[in-house]
């Protein structure tokens, strides 16, 4: 085995022409003025916050985040590297204190419900000169946060008291399923009342400037046209991975020569040990698995507490000198055991890829999903933040 590996057990990489190829490819997708922001919640969908931010900054117009704390660490992270001020805006539930600090740092933020009226008059009371810049949140469907259009007017009349320290700058919506179907009645529907919000939002408050607009996340902006407005805010198809295989469908159906998405991330692991064990021994807890025959098996160190789903549990495989190896017995809190008895040749260390590419053999975060019942989403973000991210190029 190469000692050149890092020094953990299991570590991420994170490849740093994948996400070009990707922002280049929505890029293409999106209208030439049309501005492409980038979401990094979820620890930047489980790659990593810091490694994204600095390979991703300079590829996008504008960085989308949940947390109030994550958009602080972009300013300090543009003022320690020298570049330029890039727009950052905070999708989720900010403090008051928080929206007072975003108006200083000049973070953009939601305005997600009635709260923000309280807000806006404690504001008027510590206004420091900048007012806070807001985009204005239509539920137009999803059923989360944001206005419903009932009595839309009367929510947001508030908003024009307060204009000089809280500024409405645009209103946006977000898709419910766009991923899930082929036909977008729904999608559509939500486009309308979007359209109809505007017109309320404009009339009710006046704006001496015109609002941006903006709804698309990565399935609608790569499947309709009609979504796109003046900003996409895209998420899981600039980490490489496409929302749901609906969408992937539609995409090729739609755009001839849809040029491929390139998962970024991988998993590698580092063995613990490779031994024998005799025809007829036990693997793991609850003895769910027994040996058919004498094996050679290694154990990894790497288990759920790193993300690897228990679902797993004598189901999915990872890849070693590019072969499948299957995992035996259960999934443990810090460990795996696969089966390296074709693999191998002796008890010599071995290098694993848990997802990524091992010679002619890929495991997709995909493939974890499906042998874990869930999302490509929920497997990436709950990779475990404590292991090492590595970017390489
Ligand atoms: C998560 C999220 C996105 C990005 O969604 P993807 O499907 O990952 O592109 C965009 N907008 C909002 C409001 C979100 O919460």
């Amino acid at each position: 085995m190469k000692l050149d590996f890092p020094d953990c057990a299991s570590w991420i990489e994170i490849n740093r022409q994948a996400f070009e190829n990707n922002t280049k490819i929505y890029r293409k997708l999106i209208r030439p003025e049309q501005l492409l922001g980038c979401v990094l919640k979820g620890n930047a969908y489980g790659h990593g916050f810091l490694q994204v931010l600095e390979v991703l900054h300079n590829m996008v117009d504008l960085i989308f985040v949940i947390n109030p704390v994550d958009a602080f660490q972009i300013r300090e992270y543009e003022k320690q590297s020298n570049s330029v001020q890039k727009r950052v805006v905070v999708l989720g539930s900010i403090s008051l204190q928080e929206a007072l600090k975003c108006a200083e740092k000049d973070i953009e933020v939601v305005i997600d419900g009635p709260h923000w009226a309280e807000y806006a008059q404690a504001m008027e009371m510590n206004f420091a000169g900048k007012p806070l810049k807001a985009h204005i949140h239509i539920d137009t469907g999803l059923g989360r946060e944001g206005f419903t259009l009932e009595n839309l007017a009367e929510k947001i009349e508030f908003l024009k008291i307060h204009q000089d320290v809280l500024k409405p700058i645009a209103i946006m919506s977000h898709f419910s399923n766009v991923e899930d179907v082929t036909h977008q009645e729904y999608a559509e529907q939500q486009i309308k009342k979007f359209n109809q919000a505007y017109d309320i939002v404009v009339d009710t408050t006046q704006p001496s400037h015109k609002l941006e607009r903006h709804i698309a996340q990565s399935a609608s902006t790569a499947i309709m046209p009609q979504a796109q407005y003046d900003l996409a805010r895209v998420g899981i198809s600039l980490y490489g991975l496409w929302p749901s295989s609906e969408t992937k469908i539609s995409a090729k159906v739609m755009h001839q020569n849809l040029p491929i998405l390139t998962p970024v991330l991988s998993w590698k692991c580092k063995s613990q040990l490779v031994k024998k064990i005799p025809s007829g021994s036990y693997v793991g807890y609850g003895c769910s698995y027994k040996a058919p025959r004498d094996l050679r098996i290694c154990l990894l160190p790497v288990g759920y507490f790193d993300g690897y789903p228990r679902m797993l549990s004598n189901k999915g495989y990872v890849l070693i000198n590019e072969h499948q190896c299957k995992v035996l017995g259960r999934v443990m809190m810090n460990h795996i055991v696969v089966d390296v008895t074709d693999t191998t040749t002796d008890e010599s260390p071995v290098l694993a890829t848990l997802i990524g590419t091992d010679g002619d053999e890929s495991i997709s975060v995909e493939l974890l999903a499906e042998w874990a019942e869930t999302i490509n989403y929920e497997i990436v973000t709950r990779i475990g933040a404590h292991l090492k991210r590595i970017v390489v190029d």
